[in-house]
């Protein structure tokens, strides 16, 4: 399920949307996410952990991050890595039929598993394009705008998956 807000600038008049959490395109996201940290696009810890770590898993979920020193903000994945609480019980585990033995890997793991069947091994700092500053998930609420910097609060939101 995803969330997403609607705004227009009242200072400039930028009309801007921003939506995060899993939509109905996640799988795919998903591989693609565990793919880039395999190939060491998001820095060598993260690789290192990724090839020493059978089962691993990826926060993959979209969220809203916002820089603690100038404002900026950003919607990105998670990428705090993960590893399975329990492999015999992951090995079991059904995707269209067939079982994670089979498969020999997982497709792709939803938030809310992450919460109750993993455990956090790696945990991604996010910082600021612009200033270096430490960008930390938020609820969106009231945004800079991305083209005046001023900010703007939301017109209303929408529901999708
Ligand atoms: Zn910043
Ligand atoms: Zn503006």
């Amino acid at each position: 399920m995803g969330y997403g807000y609607r705004y227009k600038c009242e200072f400039c008049g930028k009309e801007y949307g921003i939506s995060t959490g899993t939509g109905f395109l996640f799988p795919q996201e998903y591989k693609r996410i565990l793919k880039d940290v395999a190939k060491g696009k998001y820095g060598k810890q993260m690789k290192e952990c990724y090839e020493k770590t059978p089962y691993i898993a990826v926060d993959a979920e979209n969220k809203y991050y916002e820089c603690e020193d100038c404002g900026h903000w950003d919607v990105h994945p998670v990428l705090d890595l993960y590893e399975p609480k329990d492999i015999g019980k992951l090995l079991k585990k059904e995707f269209g039929g067939k079982t994670i033995e089979e498969l020999e890997e997982v497709p792709y793991v939803m938030p809310n598993e992450l919460k109750t069947s993993y455990k956090l091994i790696l945990k991604q700092e996010h910082r600021c394009p612009k200033c270096k500053g430490l960008m930390k998930k938020r609820n969106i609420r009231n945004v800079c705008c991305p083209k005046c910097g001023k900010k703007n609060s939301p017109l209303n939101s929408v529901l999708w998956d």
